[in-house]
């Protein structure tokens, strides 16, 4: 018999910081009731940049050039539009809907701004940022870029057109996500109308949290406000969610990696000679190059 899964946790935004001066986000994870850096796993970090509204500039901001090896980095766009480069040789934009997973594996360059055309005319932003981290066996992989387009997500309808699961990776019921994994997750953005209902079951090993991109929701009764995180005890595998008001719920669940974790800036690998290695790499070039 399957039963709810518990609320470990409701947690508020963290105060924000800016990460360059483009993305003003709260980090919910690792630090915080997340001190554990495998609380999460596969997931290493979450950055949620809540709606703020940008004043016009010609200067794009953003994050200038700078490297990342053994994981990948997930960007959903929920407001304004991202422009990407790295020394893979990828680039792409992504906006509302659409997201970015760019596999950093054996290390890569990159640089992340806000789009030109965006950026000229200001307006709301809003996004995620991921860390989701690859076992020992896929850390040095090949850099990989996939631009999943919002019209590519999964789709499982709930009851109207305007209520569903967008599935980005993983499955639902049957409907999968286009994103590849390397390790077994699901991505979801329960995109539900007022009083609308989704059930979701995960594994209870799995470990599972969502956070509330947009209106509120009641999750196994309990209501969560905007821009909340609710972190789920590895207990049962039901999930309910009940829409108060139009509401986005960005949800995430997927298999623990049990191994080590040496984490230093944008490095995250299994031992500390791993990432001074990774660091020498940056420095001889190995990474590439990209201005
Ligand atoms: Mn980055």
């Amino acid at each position: 018999m399957s039963t709810n899964k518990t609320i470990e946790a409701v947690i508020p935004p963290p105060a924000p910081h800016m990460v360059g001066d483009g993305f003003r986000v709260h980090s919910f994870f690792p630090g915080g009731r997340l001190i554990d850096k495998k609380r999460m796993s596969p997931f290493f970090l979450l950055d949620y940049g809540s709606k703020v509204d940008f004043s016009p500039s010609e200067e794009p901001r953003g994050v200038g050039v700078h490297p990342h090896a053994g994981f990948e980095t997930v960007t959903i766009a929920y407001q304004g539009k991202i422009a990407h480069h790295d020394s893979a040789g990828n680039s792409g934009i992504i906006s509302e809907g659409d997201v970015q997973w760019m596999t950093a594996g054996s290390g890569l360059l990159h640089k992340e701004y806000h789009e030109n055309e965006f950026s000229r005319k200001g307006g709301l932003f809003q996004m995620v940022q991921l860390w989701v981290n690859l076992p020992a066996r896929h850390k040095k992989t090949k850099p990989k870029y996939q631009e999943l387009s919002n019209a590519g997500m999964g789709r499982h309808y709930l009851g109207d057109k305007e209520s569903y699961i967008e599935v980005i990776a993983g499955e639902f019921q049957g409907t999968k996500g286009p994103a590849s994994t390397f390790t077994p997750m699901h991505v979801y953005n329960a995109r539900l109308k007022k009083d609308r209902i989704a059930n979701l079951s995960f594994s209870a090993n799995y470990n599972t949290a969502l956070l509330i991109i947009e209106g509120k929701a009641l999750i196994n009764e309990k209501e969560v406000a905007t821009d909340h995180f609710v972190l789920f005890k590895n207990d049962g595998e039901e999930i309910s969610i009940k829409a108060v008001e139009d509401a986005v719920i960005l949800v995430l669940s997927g298999e623990p990696i049990d191994e080590p974790i040496a984490a230093y800036g944008p490095f995250l690998m299994n031992n500390w000679k791993e990432v001074e290695q990774a660091m020498q790499d940056v420095n001889t070039g190995k990474f590439g190059t990209l201005v």
